[in-house]
């Protein structure tokens, strides 16, 4: 039997996972390590610990799976996306924390580019919205911050990378200085359609070009991993952002596919091809892979709040004691009572965009009790992806087919089944829920002749799938009540 690698680096932990060669799960292992806030809104990663976290995780994994490190065929890297590091060509040394994807230090930074008139550009070329998400501005704070830096990124002295980036560089030992297109697609550097770093983008950051990874596909060798670390070389084939791993670890191969991740908040990436989708609704455009030279796309677009919305119900608001139980609530109703939740904390996403919108509840009777509550929560879940894939369909022009999902909540059948009722879709659950890991697996394994694309195919086994059954008219009146739900809540700060 002969393995793949899968090296998970996420935003809390750094995960390793091993598969065979028939694409299931053998053994993984997952490392957190520290989260550092120097100040309200900023936060940092020590760029060694998500080295050691990384490489103790992966010698973790490969141990419990008992294996060779002869039979290992490749390592493939999932990652954290957007989070920044600089460090030095000759040494490998971090000069500074990595500014995770998370931190809101560079807000000002982004303020000047829009001030400056470049919104329409870095939509247009990046395919992204100017934010201090993304990693450009990051790296522009970085060299502004540290004395020398911008003279030594024009003299070659010194490297900026995502995750990706310098795990293949450190993995090397110092012989990669690479990223994937995935990872360069979310650094509002990147020219998506011309596949480069964009000249005037680099120029607006005043971001030196020696500085910059060569952009290689998203599958594919990019160099073998010392033979300090596992005790013999292993080729390093293949990197993407984590986002775009799930996509391909779900097997959405072909335009108008799409994966919704059930976390914390929900992540949606829908495929759309060979072309970038410019999003009427204020979706990212993103590059979904790089394979063979060739980019496919992606709209990506995420729910503020999903998960949160239960992790609400339980620490804050007392109504259930676990996440799971949630769903014997819903289901002691034999529908909503007319009861929505809004659950616009932090101001409302995609497609409405409304940062002055906050949590609401509407539709309470005096027979409305905590079930009401619970399966309103759960059903807002669904509603929020469902507006999210719609406008999806609408600039990619493709209708949906199937709905494939993962994440902790998506543990929940409750929630699925609505899911697919309210979409009028199937809505699928993969064998192996580290859909993640296997996508990078499946990106390496692909590079090393493993898997072709027909066998990658049946590489990704579905677990369930649950149907839609609600007629079309309930469907729409409870759409329709949800969007007057919205129409409530949004507004609700004052400017
Ligand atoms: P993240 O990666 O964002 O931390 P996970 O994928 O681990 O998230 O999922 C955890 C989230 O899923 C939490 O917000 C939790 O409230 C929610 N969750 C977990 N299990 C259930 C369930 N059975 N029903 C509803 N929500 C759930």
């Amino acid at each position: 039997m002969k393995y793949i690698v899968a090296l998970d680096q996420g935003t809390t932990s750094s995960r390793a996972v091993v598969f065979d060669e028939n694409g299931a799960l053998v053994a993984s292992h997952g490392i957190e390590f520290r989260q550092i806030y120097p100040k309200p809104g900023w936060v940092e990663h020590d760029p060694e610990d998500i080295y050691e976290s990384q490489l103790n995780a992966l010698r973790a994994a490969v141990e419990k799976a008992g294996i060779d490190a002869a039979d290992i065929l490749a390592v493939g890297i999932a990652n954290q996306r957007e989070t920044a590091l600089l460090w030095e060509r000759e040494t490998g040394r971090p000069l500074h924390n990595a500014i995770v994807w998370q931190c809101r230090r560079t807000a000002p930074l982004v303020e000047r580019l829009k001030e400056d008139g470049l919104g329409n550009t870095i939509r247009d070329r990046t395919g992204l919205i100017p934010d201090a998400y993304f990693s450009g501005t990051k790296l522009e704070w970085l060299l502004d911050s540290i004395d020398g830096a911008r003279d030594r990124a024009q003299n070659g002295e010194l490297c900026f990378g995502t995750v990706d980036s310098f795990l293949a560089y450190r993995l090397t030992g110092g012989r990669a200085h690479v990223t994937d297109a995935t990872n360069a697609s979310r650094t509002m550097l990147f020219n998506i359609h011309k596949q480069e770093w964009d000249e005037v983008l680099l120029r607006a950051m005043d971001i030196p070009a020696p500085l910059l990874p060569t952009v290689v596909d998203s599958s594919g060798v990019i160099g073998m991993l010392d033979k300090s670390i596992l005790g013999r070389e292993v080729p390093i084939a293949a990197m993407a952002g984590d986002q775009h791993a799930a996509l391909y670890g779900q097997a959405c191969f072909g335009p108008g596919e799409a994966k919704n991740t059930y976390g914390t908040g929900c992540f949606v990436l829908m495929n759309t091809g060979a072309r970038p989708v410019r999003s009427q609704f204020g979706l990212l455009s993103t590059v979904a892979w790089r394979v063979n030279g060739k980019p496919t796309y992606a709209l990506e677009g995420s729910v503020f709040v999903a998960g949160a919305a239960i992790q609400w119900l339980r620490d804050e608001m007392k109504l259930i004691s676990t996440a799971a139980e949630s769903e014997t609530l819903a289901r002691s109703l034999a529908d909503n009572g007319g009861v929505y939740l809004v659950p616009a904390f932090t101001g409302m996403g995609a497609p409405y965009w409304d940062m002055y919108a906050r949590g609401t509840i509407v539709g309470l009777t005096r027979g409305a009790g905590r079930a009401h509550i619970v399966r309103a929560a759960l059903e807002s879940i669904a509603y929020q992806s469902a507006d999210v894939l719609e406008a999806m369909e609408k600039d990619g022009g493709v209708r949906m087919a199937a709905l494939r999902v993962d994440g902790g909540a998506s543990a929940n059948e409750f929630l699925m089944q609505f899911q697919s009722d309210i979409l009028g879709v199937p809505v699928v659950t993969p064998q192996v829920t580290e859909t993640t890991a296997l996508g990078a697996a499946m990106l390496a394994g692909r590079a090393v002749g493993l898997w072709d694309d027909n066998r990658l195919k049946t590489v990704w086994q579905r677990k369930k799938e649950f149907r839609p059954t609600m007629p079309g008219e309930n469907r729409e009146r409870l759409l329709q009540q949800w969007r007057r739900a919205i129409e409530r809540a949004r507004k609700w700060e004052e400017e």
